[in-house]
């Protein structure tokens, strides 16, 4: 049995702590719960295969950590007896127009074969939205991704945590100095890792959603997550008529999570336009802060200091969340991985 210290406890850290107590080793999780923690602020979306980005070992890591989803959750709410919030939905993307449509539909298609899992992909005409989004505009074509799933980042880090614990593991909340820790260290320090190493280099994005409430009677978690125009996306959020959209997207070195009031009229302005026939109650506005390396593909490895550092996890840092953690407690174990982990491993 080996001894690991964990300083952070987001979604990497977490989940890199449940793996290795997993596997009967030696677990310690330091976090302290900064304002701003992404995964806690996070909308949860799982649904890698509409994106049109184009680095391919972002892909392998985003679409097995999507695999994975299903196995992970069942072991941990059997582990810990307690929900995640994981819901299966699908996904409907939203499109300008009929020919952009088309073209989605052919891209995200024709990564069916190599993804299974994601499910059957179809297109809906405009009429057809609101047979599963009964509130939603009807003004554009959509793809639907049966395969599309949502977390709710708050219950998915209470679960890990308990599953932590229930393995032997210590979660401690504290502020630490990764280089003054006991055994194998692993530095998940989201956002803030710039406080103790500078390799790799992380900056952050300071992104908000809007929470608000349709006054009509609605099933938010049983809808499926819509993927809007550009970067806009809409997430049920709890029982009954509550959604979110978001999000923005602002680079920054403020640590600061106060709310905009000019991000608020925006997304109150983007919420209107996807629900244009009823009310909205806006409820709050919720800020987190997205860690990133340069060119947004997770670090994952040691750094200088012989510290192993997981961070950069990006806008899909709970897609991959879990599969990381199946990863790099593989790696740390001495065992093998199903991805290459010296893929992220690099410096810039
Ligand atoms: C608004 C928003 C929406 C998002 N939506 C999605 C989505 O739909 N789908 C998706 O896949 N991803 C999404 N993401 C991205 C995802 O949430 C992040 O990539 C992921 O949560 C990053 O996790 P992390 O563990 O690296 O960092 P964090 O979750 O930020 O955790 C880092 C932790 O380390 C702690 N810490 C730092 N330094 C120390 C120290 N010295 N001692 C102790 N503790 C320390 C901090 O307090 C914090 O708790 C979203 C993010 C945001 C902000």
């Amino acid at each position: 049995m080996k001894e690991f210290t964990i300083v952070g406890g987001g979604i990497a850290g977490a989940s890199i702590a449940y793996h290795l107590a997993k596997k009967g080793q030696h677990v310690t999780v330091y976090d302290r719960f900064d304002q701003g923690q992404a995964t806690f602020a996070s909308a949860g979306i799982i649904c890698p295969w509409t994106s049109q980005r184009r680095n391919k070992k972002w892909y392998r890591l985003v679409q097995e950590g999507a695999r994975y989803y299903p196995a992970f959750i069942k072991d941990l709410e059997q582990t810990t007896n307690q929900p995640t919030g994981y819901k299966q939905n699908g996904a409907i993307c939203l499109f300008k127009d009929d020919r952009i449509q088309q073209l989605a539909y052919e891209r995200i298609s024709a990564k069916q074969e190599a993804s299974p899992e994601m499910g059957s992909v179809t297109k809906m005409a405009k009429k057809d939205v609101k047979a599963l989004h009964p509130y939603l505009t009807d003004y554009y074509p959509a793809v639907f991704v049966e395969g599309g799933g949502q977390i709710d980042g708050e219950s998915l880090l209470t679960s890990l945590k308990k599953g932590v614990l229930a393995h032997g593991g210590n979660w401690l909340v504290e502020d630490v100095d990764p280089r003054e820790c006991q055994g194998t260290v692993i530095y998940t320090a989201g956002a803030w890792a710039g406080e103790f190493h500078d390799q790799p280099t992380i900056r952050h994005q300071r992104a908000e959603l809007l929470h608000f409430q349709l006054d009509e009677d609605a099933d938010a978690m049983g809808t499926p997550v819509v993927m809007g125009l550009g970067p806009m996306y809409i997430v049920g959020t709890g029982a009954g008529n509550s959604f979110a959209i978001g999000t923005t997207h602002e680079k920054t070195e403020e640590f600061s999570v106060a709310p905009s009031a000019e991000n608020k009229a925006y997304l109150h302005h983007e919420a209107e336009r996807y629900f244009p026939d009823v009310n909205i109650d806006d409820h709050k506005v919720s800020v987190g802060l997205r860690p990133f390396t340069r060119d947004s593909l997770p670090f994952i490895g040691y750094n200088d200091d012989n510290i192993f550092v997981v961070n950069g996890l990006g806008s899909t840092g709970l897609t991959a969340g879990p599969v990381i953690g199946r990863e790099v407690a593989a790696f740390l174990s001495g065992e093998e991985t199903t991805l290459n982990l010296a893929d992220y491993g690099y410096y810039e």
